[in-house]
C-alpha cells in the first residue's frame, strides 16, 4: 500500500459484532467508509456499515469479491481462518497481516512465541491426550487449568481444576480437543496495554485499566489501574516488542496478570482492539477504534492521553442491558448499546464509560 488511505475510501472488516460496529463508527468522522464480511445474517456491524457481504469464511470467492470492493481490509474477530487471509493476498492490502493472526490463534504458539521473546507467559505444558494432561499435572500442581488450543474465548474452553478434581471429567469436558495445561498464577490484578502500532513502526500506547473478570467475562476496566510507573513501562515495552515481532499493524491488546510477587505474566494476545480499551472512546484523546483505523489507514496516529482524570467501563452483560432507560438519564454516564436483539447469559450487550473529571 502506498501512501495514506484518502478520504472516502472503503475499509473491509472481516468479523461482523460490537467492535466492528466500534470501528465502522469511528472511521465515519474521518471521512472513512466500512464494509463488513462475516456469515451472520444479523450482527451488530451491519446496521452501522456502507454493506455487508453475509457468507461462510470457507467461501473464498466470496471473500475475494468483498476484498474487490474494499481499498483495504482489516478485521475485528481473531479466529477469521488463515485461507480467508491468504486468498485475499494479491486482492487487496491486509492489515493486520496473517502473522498477527496465525501467532495467536493458537495458545500452545502463542505461549511459545512469548517465551522466545523472553517474555513470561503463564506456565504451561502441551497436552493431547489424558496421560499428558496427568503429566502436566505433576509437573505444574493444582490449581491448574485446562485451556483448548484454539477459538477459546470470555472464559470458553477452559476448565478448572482444584486439588481432588478428576481429570479425567476435565479431559472429557474439552471432548478430547488438544490443549494447553496451565499452571494456575496467583495475582493481586489483571491489567492490559492496548496499543496501535503504524505501518513505519511508530507505537502509541494507553494507560494500562485494572481488569475484573467473573467467569471469565470482563466485567469493568478502571483507570488509572494497578501498575507503577515502572511497571507500566515493562507492559508497554513487552506489548511493543509483541506488536514489533508480529509486524502488527492497527492495534493489539496484551492482558497480564500482575503477580503477587510483582512480577508481569503474560495472559493473551488480541490481534485486534479490545474490550479492556473501550474506555478510551471518552476516556483518551483518541479511542483504540478511531487509533485502530488511522494506523491501517496509514494515518498519524492520535494521541492516547486522558481527557479526564481516569475512567471506569463496565459491561452490560446479558439481561442488565435492560438498565438502558436508567443508564441513559444518569448525567455523564456514556451507554452504548450493541443491537444485539437476544440477551443471552454471559452475552455482552453493551457497555457504559463514566469519566472522572480532570484534576483540578
Ligand atoms: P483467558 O480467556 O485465558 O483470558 O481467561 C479468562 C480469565 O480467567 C482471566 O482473565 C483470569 O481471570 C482467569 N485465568 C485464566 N488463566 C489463568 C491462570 N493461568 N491463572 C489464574 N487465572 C487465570
Amino acid at each position: 500500500m502506498s501512501g495514506p488511505l484518502a478520504p472516502g475510501s472503503m475499509i473491509g472488516i472481516l468479523g461482523t459484532g460490537q467492535l466492528g460496529r466500534m470501528l465502522a463508527l469511528a472511521a465515519a468522522p474521518l471521512g472513512l467508509r466500512c464494509a463488513t464480511f462475516g456469515p451472520e445474517a444479523e450482527a451488530p456491524a451491519h446496521d452501522v456499515c456502507a454493506f455487508h457481504v453475509c457468507a461462510p469464511w470457507e467461501d473464498l470467492d466470496a471473500v475475494r469479491a468483498f476484498g474487490a470492493r474494499c481499498d483495504i481490509v482489516t478485521l475485528e474477530f481473531e479466529n477469521v481462518p488463515v485461507a480467508v487471509l491468504d486468498a485475499l493476498a494479491g486482492v487487496v492490502p491486509l492489515r493486520p497481516g496473517v502473522r498477527s493472526l496465525a501467532l495467536t490463534q493458537d495458545r500452545l504458539v502463542e505461549k511459545r512465541f512469548v517465551a522466545e521473546l523472553g517474555l513470561s507467559p503463564a506456565p504451561f505444558v502441551e497436552v493431547n491426550s489424558l496421560a499428558d494432561m496427568q503429566a502436566g499435572i505433576a509437573q505444574l500442581g493444582l490449581p491448574a487449568i485446562l485451556k483448548t488450543r484454539r477459538l477459546g474465548y470470555d472464559g470458553r474452553g477452559q476448565v478448572l481444576l482444584r486439588s481432588g478434581d478428576d481429570a479425567a471429567a476435565a479431559w472429557d469436558a474439552v471432548g478430547g480437543a488438544a490443549c494447553v495445561l496451565e499452571g494456575f498464577v496467583g495475582f493481586t490484578a489483571e491489567t492490559s496495554v492496548v496499543l496501535a502500532r503504524g505501518a513505519d513502526g511508530s507505537v502509541a500506547a494507553y494507560d494500562c485499566p485494572q481488569n475484573t473478570h467473573a467467569q471469565g467475562i470482563l466485567r469493568r476496566s478502571t483507570v488509572p489501574g494497578p501498575l507503577s510507573p515502572d511497571q507500566t513501562s515493562q507492559a508497554v515495552a513487552a506489548a511493543s516488542a509483541i506488536a514489533a515481532a508480529l509486524d502488527h499493524v492497527g492495534v493489539l491488546a496484551v492482558e497480564f496478570f500482575l503477580g503477587t510477587d510483582g512480577r508481569l505474566v503474560v495472559n493473551e494476545i488480541a490481534p485486534r482492539v479490545h474490550n479492556s480499551g473501550h474506555w478510551t472512546i471518552e476516556g483518551a484523546v483518541t479511542s483504540q477504534f478511531e487509533q485502530h483505523i488511522r494506523a491501517v489507514a496509514g494515518w498519524p496516529l492520535g494521541s492516547t492521553a486522558l481527557t479526564g482524570a481516569g475512567a471506569v467501563m463496565d459491561n452490560l452483560i446479558g439481561d442488565e442491558a435492560g438498565q438502558w432507560l436508567q443508564l441513559a438519564a444518569e448525567p455523564g454516564a456514556h451507554l452504548h448499546l450493541y443491537g444485539k436483539s437476544q440477551a443471552r447469559t454471559g452475552r455482552k450487550m453493551g457497555h457504559v464509560t463514566r469519566v472522572s473529571a480532570p484534576r483540578p
